[in-house]
């Protein structure tokens, strides 16, 4: 038997943004060989940030407050419109648009000639100035759409920057609206950043409490079980362990309320009080299916980061297959990006790792045991032989297995991103990982 190898690690750099280790085995060989002992490396990366939450809770603004609310989002509805409106003339007139500041600093003349816009905090509509700058840049370094005009049929949100507070832990101070009743459901620590108070289209209010410890996010540790995911629509998601997870199809199931509702409020006369019955209608049965998914999202993801340390997914391009119609209605019933995006978050906030494997990665075609290649793989196939070495695999549990050799793999070569690596990518849609060169991780590198 050979005995279980002495590890060396080296700490080579220790900066604020990220750790880098590098380990080196040494595997003590029994005697008779040439060789006394054999030695291989491995590079661990281990990224830190501050910790940053996001806790969304319920309010529940009194009457006035309802009302200083609604002027409050008017008025930074208003502001985005027209500022967004001003940006796209001076684009018109000299090939430039209007940035931050540019923006902030038509605000005193606009706050003349328009009396009411100065009802509203100060902080709120230099944030909106933010927010649409922050568009821009965002359009144009392509990670998002070009910025839309806002109505205010839409979901209604303002933003503070600062001057919020938790009294008691049961109100919520908000500047110029006052202490507004809250559910403090759980503990906020840290400083409080951003506050976004959002209006539902059913008339439910919350409020998005951004805080910063100021500590480091924990370590992240690759040591220990690894959990491929390979997500699915007959299944929402398949682990490399053979456990099979239901896909609920929660608008599929909805679908003939949903359609009831929708059709009631088509007939109904535009600007009626009857017709805002019926649109609240339908908005709580779509809130409704959201929850259920929502719910259901968070204790699967849940429940696979706490029996996990690392997990890995496939990097899917969600936007990009929603692009194909027969998928679309399916693919966004299922939500795999908010299903990845729950795992990545959970992952981060317990030290643990989260990574992505290459989607051109081909994991359904590969054999999981001896890596052999099948030629073809239509998808009707859920099960098959391999060629060459004849194991029996399950379609999806096979691709789910090879998820996890290939973090395998990536965590072995060093080239494994963690759950807090780099926030947003610079590309449209999501970063690719590496893709690391195929080789068998049962025989060890000697
Ligand atoms: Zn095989």
């Amino acid at each position: 038997m050979i005995p279980a190898p002495v590890v060396a690690e080296r700490n080579l750099k220790n900066a604020a943004a990220f750790s880098f280790f590098i380990r080196m085995h040494v595997i003590p060989l029994p005697s008779g060989g040439g060789c006394k002992c054999a030695f291989y490396f491995t590079v661990i990366m281990i990224y830190y940030k501050d910790m940053i939450t996001a806790t969304k809770i319920r309010i529940y603004p009194d009457t006035k407050q309802v009302e200083k609310l609604a002027k409050a989002f008017g008025c930074a509805r208003w502001l985005w419109n027209n500022s967004l409106n001003e940006s796209q003339k001076t684009y018109q007139e000299t090939g430039k648009g209007l940035g931050h500041f540019a923006l902030n600093n038509r605000l005193p003349d606009l706050k003349k000639s328009v009396d009411w816009l100065g009802e509203t905090h100060s902080q709120v509509l230099q944030a909106v100035c933010l927010n649409l700058s922050r568009a821009f840049v965002n359009f144009f370094e392509r990670r998002a759409e070009y910025p839309s005009f806002k109505s205010k049929h839409d979901k209604q949100s303002i933003q503070y920057p600062q001057g919020v507070k938790i009294v008691d832990g049961r109100k919520l101070f908000l500047p110029k609206i006052g202490h507004v009743k809250a559910v403090v459901h759980r503990e906020i620590a840290g400083t409080i950043k951003t506050v976004t108070i959002s209006k539902t289209p059913t008339g439910k209010y919350f409020a998005s409490i951004l805080t910063e410890n100021g500590l480091d996010a924990h370590a992240i540790s690759l040591d220990g079980k690894i959990l491929g995911i390979d997500v699915g629509l007959t299944h929402l998601a398949i682990t490399s362990d053979g456990s099979k997870f239901d896909n609920p199809k929660h608008v599929a199931k909805a679908q003939k309320n949903l359609r009831r509702k929708q059709r009631k409020l088509s007939r109904k006369v535009k600007g009626s009080n009857t017709r805002n019955k019926a649109r609240i209608l339908v908005a709580k049965a779509h809130e409704k299916v959201a929850n259920a998914r929502k719910d259901y999202l968070h204790k699967l993801s849940r429940r696979l980061v706490d029996e996990n340390q690392v997990i890995a997914v496939e990097d899917l391009h969600v936007k990009g297959m929603m692009k194909n119609h027969c998928l679309a209605k399916a693919i966004g019933d299922v939500g795999w990006g908010a299903f990845t995006g729950m795992l990545k978050y959970k992952a981060e906030q317990a030290g643990k790792g989260y990574i992505e494997v290459n989607r051109f990665f081909p994991s359904s075609k590969a054999c999981s045991c001896c890596l052999h290649f099948q030629s073809s793989m239509p998808l009707k196939i859920r099960s098959w032989r391999c060629d060459k070495c004849g194991t029996s695999h399950d379609r999806d549990i096979n691709a789910a297995q090879n998820i996890r050799n290939e973090a395998q793999r990536m965590i072995a070569a060093g080239i494994a991103g963690t759950a807090s690596r780099g926030t947003v990518s610079q590309v449209r849609g999501r970063k690719p990982s590496v893709l690391a060169r195929a080789v068998d991780v049962r025989s060890p590198v000697l």
